[in-house]
């Protein structure tokens, strides 16, 4: 049967890889986006020319209204949902936390992590055989700062994808008699937009040096890990973690 994957910030970056490689296995996809409906549409352009089912719709994710309804569009269109790819993200400026203002905090949380939450909760409701579906595959997308901390830089983004970590533990072990998987992708420092919207464009070429492999990755190599989470290659997989870092 073919799957339906829907991915949040599907437009640029790892989302984008993501939904091309979900749309070149023959996946339906739902992607979304905040704002850049040009580069969404390229995206939906390119998954057409593989032969793949593709729509996006501008949903934002701290936006319970929003998300509420790209969901029924999901159910709408493809009649199902088997994969969750909670990708859309964000990185506050770089700050010290003694400078962080209550507002970056709220707003960083609200996207990285009730966005998180709010799209699980939808996805339940579609991929649970308590509700009629029938299983899945939740993919949560972390990052290494979780694990690190990010001093001197975010520690507000750290923490918030500290507690997507706990909750794909918890959510994993919630929904096991469900028969959906909940699991995690630790990026490290990936090659994407993200850095210059945060301020620091030169961040990636910066940093890239101090990776035991030498490089920044690329969205394209993290889409691999993502996928394969959501395959049925990974049926045994769930509440774990795949970092994406080159040993970061
Ligand atoms: P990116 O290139 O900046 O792309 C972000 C995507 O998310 C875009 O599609 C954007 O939509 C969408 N988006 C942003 N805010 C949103 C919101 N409130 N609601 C819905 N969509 C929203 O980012 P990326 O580097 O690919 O990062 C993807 C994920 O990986 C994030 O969760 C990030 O924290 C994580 N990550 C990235 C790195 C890295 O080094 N790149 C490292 C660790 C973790 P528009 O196109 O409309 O703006």
């Amino acid at each position: 049967m073919t799957k339906t994957i829907l991915i949040t910030g599907g437009s640029r970056g790892i989302g984008a890889a993501t939904a091309i490689a979900a749309g070149s296995k023959g996946w339906n996809v739902v992607l979304t986006y905040l704002s850049d409906a040009k580069a969404a549409a390229q995206i939906v352009k390119k998954i057409e020319a593989l032969g793949g089912r593709c729509c996006a719709v501008a949903s934002d994710v701290s936006v319970e209204a929003d998300v509420i309804s790209v969901f029924k569009k999901c159910k709408e269109t493809f009649g199902q949902l088997d994969g969750l790819v909670n990708n859309a993200g964000m990185l506050p400026e770089v700050a010290r936390l003694e400078d962080f203002d209550l507002a970056r905090w709220n707003k960083t949380f609200a996207v990285n992590t009730t966005g998180t939450f709010l799209c699980c909760r939808q996805a339940i409701h579609l991929m649970s055989p308590r509700h009629g579906g029938h299983g899945g595959s939740i993919v949560n997308v972390s990052s290494m700062a979780a694990v690190l901390g990010a001093a001197g830089e975010f520690i507000d983004y750290g923490a918030s994808k500290g507690a997507v970590e706990a909750l794909t533990v918890g959510l994993s072990k919630e929904l096991g008699p469900d028969g959906i998987r909940v699991n995690g992708v630790r990026p490290g420092l990936i090659d994407t937009d993200i850095h210059k919207s945060a301020g620091d464009a030169a961040r990636v070429e910066r940093l890239a040096g101090g990776v035991p492999m030498g490089r920044a990755g690329t969205a394209a190599e993290t889409a691999e890990a993502i996928v394969w989470l959501l395959s049925d290659a990974a049926s045994y997989v769930t509440g774990t973690f795949i970092s994406v870092s080159g040993g970061r």
